[in-house]
């Protein structure tokens, strides 16, 4: 097996096109690692998950059900090609409102329909709930291991790798035990848990020092997803959470937003910027920029900044600062003697195949290319598209060269509150309410299934109109405790490595250390 970023090595098989060979039994990775080839029991099975027992057509494997891959697959609709789509979840996520999940707007379900429904009109498309931990491109076979362990591999005459971006924490992989980012669904919701649990937990302290540590939020990063958490962040504490609790007042909540950069939300225009910043600091959020964090533990974030250094205690840091290409791109670029960039991503042809093997493609937050487009939704839709749409004209027997992949940029926009939003369209600037009322239409209608749509509008009417009432804030003691036990971890581990914090988190990609500022660009949530 290729552990990530490793090299495309085969595995010990026979013959990659003949199912069900012995491949000695490996120990199972442990949670999150590429792929494992052994189910609970220690056996080995190889399946192909009856995608090679067909119809002798054309096959298309595409890796990861986000906006690229579900865009590729789409644009294959119809066409003489059988597509399989393998996802290491069984949901397409929409990221743009992960946050209204973890702040208590809405539920997970109405941003991350099932992959299954979301294509199954589509008849020549199986789709995969499997993880791909290795891509053989001599033998033109994906492996991945299934949820049990089961080895699958899946042969393809072509591939298309959209397997997104992950989080980067610029050589400090130890600050991923304190800050988690949001990425998933999963990270969603324990971000919820931490930051409701920790207003809970402020309810039961009776050391005001203790409530203030638990009632002080720190965001790293005010690009899009930062700027929006603060938002709610403060929406939470000063319309939400007063008139619950007893013991806390929550509009004495702290929530900081800090940034490396001279300016919240960095790619927008100037005047966009300084609308969002003072939005922000009239709803409460202490914006602090030029400013960097240089250590983190459970307790508290140590940030050096104009004023010089400075510890901060708090007890809940969310990480909204960089990313970093998803390992399958490493493993690509070594199998086809190209490197990443610093950002971990693949550079790919201007038809995004990988250069020497037309048949293999890569979309989305995972590659590079030559105009240095933004790690955004609408980039790895377009990019999908593009690439599905090539695939089912040489399906056809199309094989002229093809034009290149341009991008058509939409615009940009960012939601800051309820009713406060900003948006550049084309270069026309929306501030307020109706950069608000755009952001929530573009928002909407890119979600998947009209039932998420209604869904979605019926918790925002609800949520930040009129009752200003979260109805999707459900943690348990079990869910608060792990929280809590998440930071007690931290700290009885910060304290027996008090030197070497990096140690017990070597399973975050090293990597990270080298992407600061070159990292796949989220500049803006496009419209
Ligand atoms: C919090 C947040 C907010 C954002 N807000 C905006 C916004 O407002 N506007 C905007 O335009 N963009 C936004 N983005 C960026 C946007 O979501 C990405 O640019 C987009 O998702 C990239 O699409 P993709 O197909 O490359 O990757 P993704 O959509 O991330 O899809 C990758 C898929 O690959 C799967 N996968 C990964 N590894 C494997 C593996 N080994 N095996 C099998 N499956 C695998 C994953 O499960 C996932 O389903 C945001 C991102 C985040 C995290």
């Amino acid at each position: 097996m290729t552990g990530r970023g490793g090299p495309a090595s085969p595995l010990p098989i026979a013959d990659p096109r003949c199912r069900r060979t012995a491949s000695p039994p490996r120990p199972r990775s442990r949670r999150g690692d590429a792929a494992s080839w052994t189910d609970r029991e220690g056996r080995s099975h190889v399946s192909t998950a009856g995608h090679d027992e067909g119809t002798g057509r054309h096959k298309v494997v595409i890796v990861g059900g986000g906006f690229g891959g579900v865009q590729a697959a789409k644009a294959l609709k119809g066409a003489d090609v059988d597509v399989t789509v393998v996802d290491r979840t069984n949901h397409h996520l929409f990221q743009p409102l992960l946050y209204q999940v973890a702040t208590g707007i809405l539920s997970p379900g109405l941003i991350a329909p099932a992959l299954r429904r979301v294509l199954k009109k589509q008849r020549n498309v199986q789709t995969l709930l499997a993880e791909v931990g290795e891509i053989d491109l001599e033998a033109k076979v994906v492996r991945a291991a299934a949820p049990d362990g089961q080895r699958i591999d899946l042969p393809y005459d072509t591939l298309v790798v959209a397997a997104g971006a992950t989080h980067a924490y610029f050589g400090h992989p130890e600050w991923a035990e304190h800050a988690p980012g949001m990425k998933t669904i999963e990270d969603a919701r324990l971000l919820r848990s931490r930051i409701l649990g920790a207003y809970e937990l402020a309810e039961v302290s009776h050391d005001p020092a203790e409530q203030a540590a638990y009632t002080t939020f720190v965001v790293v990063g005010a690009g899009p997803t930062g700027v929006e958490l603060a938002g709610q962040l403060s929406e939470l504490a000063q319309h939400v959470l007063p008139r619950e609790y007893r013991a806390i007042d929550t509009r004495k909540a702290r929530i900081i937003l800090l940034d490396a950069a001279p300016a919240v939300l960095p790619p927008f225009a100037k005047k966009l910027q300084d609308y969002t910043r003072r939005t922000l600091e009239a709803k409460g959020v202490e914006v602090r920029l030029n400013t960097m964090a240089t250590g983190m533990d459970a307790d508290s974030i140590t940030v050096k900044g104009p004023q010089g250094e400075e510890r901060i205690t708090a007890r809940t840091k969310v990480w909204a600062a960089g990313v970093q290409a998803n390992p399958l791109a490493e493993l690509l670029a070594k199998a086809s003697g190209t490197e990443v960039d610093r950002a971990g991503r693949l550079p790919v042809d201007p038809d995004c195949s990988l250069p020497g093997h037309t048949d293999v493609f890569a979309v989305g937050d995972m590659v590079s290319t030559i105009d240095r487009l933004p790690g955004v939704a609408q980039v790895a839709m377009q990019q999908g598209t593009y690439v599905g749409k090539l695939i089912a004209a040489r399906a056809k027997g199309d094989d002229t060269t093809p034009a290149p992949f341009r991008y058509f940029d939409k615009g940009s926009m960012a939601t800051i509150g309820a009713r406060e939003a900003v948006a550049d369209v084309r270069g026309v600037k929306f501030t307020g309410w109706l950069g608000y009322v755009m952001w929530c239409y573009v928002h909407v209608m890119f979600l998947i299934g009209w039932g998420n749509r209604f869904g979605t509008l019926y918790n925002w009417v609800r949520s930040l109109r009129y009752a200003r009432h979260r109805g999707h804030r459900l943690i348990s003691v079990t869910a608060s405790y792990d929280a809590a036990q998440d930071d007690r971890h931290a700290r009885s581990v910060d304290s027996a490595h008090p030197h070497d914090p990096v140690e017990h988190r070597g399973d975050v990609d090293p990597r990270a250390a080298a992407a600061p500022e070159d990292g796949p660009a989220r500049p803006a949530a496009s419209a």
